[in-house]
């Protein structure tokens, strides 16, 4: 069989996938051991151990991080799950189950989940997008992970927005009230739609500024809203609001389709992908399908754009079904 574990911030999930169907056997999820190495590795070996144990199987192991292991050094970076960072947490897996472990980022995994047996089967190149709380992106090479020199190919979400809309006189201090804004000034820029542009845009927790994240993750969606409005709402609340037509969040919908057409026609013009499937709590948007390819053909530099864009078939379960299918039919 084929095991798959997605290692995130909060929880970890095992699940086990039957050799030859790809059937669901076992799936079991644990809180993650937070700001512990240790204890991480061994709820990891724990969960890995029962489940085989439970089935009477053995199997390959796959799993996906929130960040990546660098080829040449064996070493987890940029990982949200800081207490990876710097460690051999793939040979420490390795060593302790006594076989070979994929480990790849999660947004890998989920291409590679979604091009196997999910929206983008069939498909020879798949950028898969997770467009939650962050935004992360993956690319899958006829159903294996694309990693990149760097080990960080399709990691777009901290590429600039595309085309940002200027506003006249707009200082950086829009975004983030600074200390020596006036309050006044702060709230003007926090009110008036068209005093906001996009440039310079939000810091990012990276250190720069405006990038992809900060737009059309759900949490760049709801500060957006909140900065023109002054008003915070969830994510869920303001896209129910656009649907019955109320007016500030249907603008707020708008600006999000226009920035998320932007931002994917660029991946276009580089990769050129058969297929772009989304996933995330913004996925689940469905106007974003048809609004989307309406809007990304001007920024798209051909004639033509055949790219098709999908919702993610597995949801949630993508990442840890993508870190089993690291081990593909003709290697397990
Ligand atoms: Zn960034």
């Amino acid at each position: 069989m084929r095991i798959g574990i997605d290692f995130g911030g909060t929880k970890t999930e095992i699940i086990c996938l039957d050799e030859h169907n790809g059937k669901e056997l076992y799936r079991h999820r644990i809180p993650t051991a937070r700001d512990d190495y240790a204890g991480t590795v061994k709820s990891i070996i724990g969960l890995v151990t029962q489940a085989e144990d439970t089935l009477g199987l053995k199997g390959t192991v796959g799993i996906g991080i929130p960040g990546t292991v660098v080829a040449q050094t064996g070493l987890v970076k940029n990982a949200n799950s800081t207490w990876l960072i710097g460690k051999p947490f793939q040979k420490d897996l390795a060593d302790a189950l006594a076989r070979d472990v994929r480990m790849q980022n999660d947004a890998n995994c989920f291409a590679v989940s979604e091009a196997t047996d999910g929206a983008g089967k069939g498909y020879g190149v798949v950028f898969g997008v997770i467009i939650g709380t962050g935004c992360g992106g993956g690319i899958a090479l006829k159903g294996a992970a694309h990693l990149g020199a760097n080990a960080i190919a399709g990691e777009w979400g901290h590429n600039p927005l595309p085309y940002p809309r200027v506003a006249s006189a707009m200082p950086e201090t829009a975004f983030e009230a600074a200390p020596h804004v006036s309050d006044k000034l702060a709230a003007h820029y926090l009110t008036d739609e068209t005093a906001i542009g996009e440039y310079p845009g939000p810091l990012c927790y990276c250190g720069r500024r405006g990038c992809l994240e900060t737009w059309i993750s759900g949490t760049g969606f709801k500060n957006d809203y909140k900065r023109v409005t002054g008003a915070s709402l969830s994510t869920h609340d303001i896209i129910t609001h656009a649907q019955d037509g109320e007016p500030k969040a249907t603008a707020a919908l708008a600006r999000y389709t226009d920035r998320l057409a932007r931002a994917l026609a660029g991946v276009v013009n580089i990769l050129d992908p058969d297929v772009i499937v989304l996933g995330g709590g913004m996925s689940n948007v469905n106007s974003l399908y048809t609004d989307v390819p309406e809007r990304w053909g001007q920024y798209i530099f051909s004639d033509t754009v055949e790219t098709k864009i999908l919702p993610a078939r597995h949801g949630d379960s993508s990442g840890v079904r993508g870190a089993a299918w690291l081990w593909p039919a003709a290697e397990a």
